[in-house]
């Protein structure tokens, strides 16, 4: 098994005293971090996009090094990651062939929570992440239930049969069609089962991530 952070992550992460919506507003960003809310006119980005705080409407100039930290946390906010876990996924894609920002992402995109959140099977990745550490899903008819393990082209994610009725699955299944999957996963509702047919390329990642910065930050 592919796995980065061992069992018991899921339990503490993306843990914040600060409302969530308060990071989408620090990164100018939205983030995507409370389901079903952040595609409605409630999402805090639509009714105020500026950083929260006294000082949050002030035009500051940021420093490189600024520059690098925001985006390193912008990225490091959207998959939900502790910064001693997102730092080893960078160690990680340092020692794979290729671009590391670019490997860097994808081993993000592997993540079960993440494929799970992809899939339509959660509305936010935070969910993904408690509903796999629930023990919903099976990964090629075994249960898995650490967020973190990654999951490899051909692989099938599977809601287990008792599961499927539960409301967060299956309000987020009923969304499906409207939320729509990426080209790189395949979904049939009617068996509850998503199908990793392909990684995603940098092009499909269209969030929009500067992950070279993150690279250059790391590597000071
Ligand atoms: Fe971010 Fe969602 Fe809150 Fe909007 S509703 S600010 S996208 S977490």
């Amino acid at each position: 098994m592919d796995v980065v952070q061992r069992k018991g992550e899921g339990c503490n992460m993306a843990r914040h005293l600060e409302s969530v919506c308060r990071l989408c507003r620090k990164e100018g960003l939205k983030l995507f971090l409370k389901g079903t809310r952040c595609t409605t006119d409630k999402c805090a980005i639509e009714r105020r996009a500026y950083a929260p705080g006294q000082h949050g409407q002030k035009r500051t100039k940021n420093s490189e090094y600024a520059t690098q930290l925001r985006e390193k946390q912008k990225i490091k906010r959207l998959y939900g990651l502790f910064e001693r876990q997102f730092r080893n996924y960078f160690r990680k894609a340092e020692r794979m062939k290729g671009i590391s920002g670019e490997n860097l992402l994808l081993l993000l995109e592997r993540r079960l929570d993440n494929m799970v959140y992809r899939l339509g099977f959660a509305s936010s990745r935070s969910e993904a992440r408690q509903l796999v550490n629930h023990g919903h899903f099976l990964v090629n008819g075994k249960r898995v239930d650490i967020p973190s393990y990654l999951v490899e082209i051909g692989d099938k994610v599977e809601i287990k049969e008792r599961s499927r009725q539960i409301a967060p699955i299956a309000q987020s299944l009923a969304a499906v069609d409207r939320r729509g999957v990426p080209a790189w996963l395949e979904v049939d509702k009617n068996s509850f089962v998503g199908v990793i047919r392909a990684y995603p390329t940098r092009e499909e990642l269209t969030m929009p991530m500067q992950e070279q910065l993150v690279v250059e930050l790391y590597s000071k």
